[in-house]
């Protein structure tokens, strides 16, 4: 189940910022407490809260008598204390995403949105995904039925979002494992597909030698001067290694002959 909740609280109040300055407002608002803290008094009009703080430090509520809101942070504190309440509840919310396909848990027949990961509005379920993973509108399904997301790492791969159904790192893996030597001149590695945090492409005869790249965001696209592959990616074309200028000042030369 979504455990996050937005608290809503409506009615005539008083609201009294303090900061520097001090302001007092009333009248019949609605005040939003988001999950993170953040506090949004809004009255009849336009789209600005009358007052508001973000992602406050401290937000309290006391039922007993006037029902009142404090919202501490830093020097800053926003007190609503209402005369008369219209109400007062707690809804589900989630992060609003792009839809990207249907929850395939059983009994839940949800929404599944990308914002960060991608998670079902419905029950919650998150699947984490890289942040340059793409889920077009015409992806293929997996056979779970879950939508399929678009991943460079080397060559374009299609994999289920959900990493226990098809791993992206096996794909890799399959792929280009054992595909490059070790450029280090007095090393007769392979590069190994390891995952440490990210994937990288690391020599096979670590800790003795600790040659290791991050597999770049793009697709291999050719060779560089100094044997290790090129990759064409969002910026440009790059060496294996980030670190390496010869890609770089091949792709300049390359585009300052037309
Ligand atoms: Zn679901
Ligand atoms: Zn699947
Ligand atoms: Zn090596
Ligand atoms: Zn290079």
């Amino acid at each position: 189940m979504i455990d996050d909740a937005i608290r809503v609280l409506a009615g005539d109040c008083t609201v009294i910022a303090e900061a520097d300055d001090r302001s007092e407002y009333r009248g019949r608002v609605t005040t939003i407490v988001k999950p993170d803290n953040t506090v949004l008094v809004h009255d009849i009009d336009g789209y600005q809260p009358v007052a508001w703080l973000t992602r406050a430090d401290s937000v309290s509520s006391d039922r007993a008598g006037d029902f009142t809101l404090v919202a501490k942070k830093d020097t800053q504190t926003l007190r609503i204390a209402a005369h008369e309440q219209d109400g007062f509840a707690h809804y589900p919310a989630s992060a609003a995403g792009t839809p990207v396909g249907t929850c395939q848990n059983e009994d839940c027949a949800g929404e599944l949105v990308r914002s960060k990961g991608v998670h079902c509005v419905d029950c919650g379920t998150r699947y984490g995904i890289p942040t340059d993973a793409t889920i077009k509108d015409d992806q293929s399904y997996c056979d779970c039925g879950l939508p399929r997301m678009r991943v460079e790492r080397g060559l374009a791969f299609d994999v289920c979002l959900d990493r226990n159904c098809e791993s992206l790192d096996e794909a890799v893996r399959e792929a280009f494992d054992r595909e490059w030597d070790c450029p280090e001149s007095n090393c007769d590695g392979d590069l190994r597909i390891l995952r440490r945090g990210g994937l990288i492409a690391g020599c096979e005869h670590y800790p003795e030698c600790d040659t290791g790249f991050a597999m770049p965001a793009g697709v291999v696209d050719g060779e560089c001067d100094c044997g290790l592959p090129t990759f064409e990616t969002h910026g440009g074309t790059r060496c294996l290694d980030a670190t390496c200028d010869r890609a770089v000042a091949r792709h300049v030369e390359a585009a300052s002959d037309d």
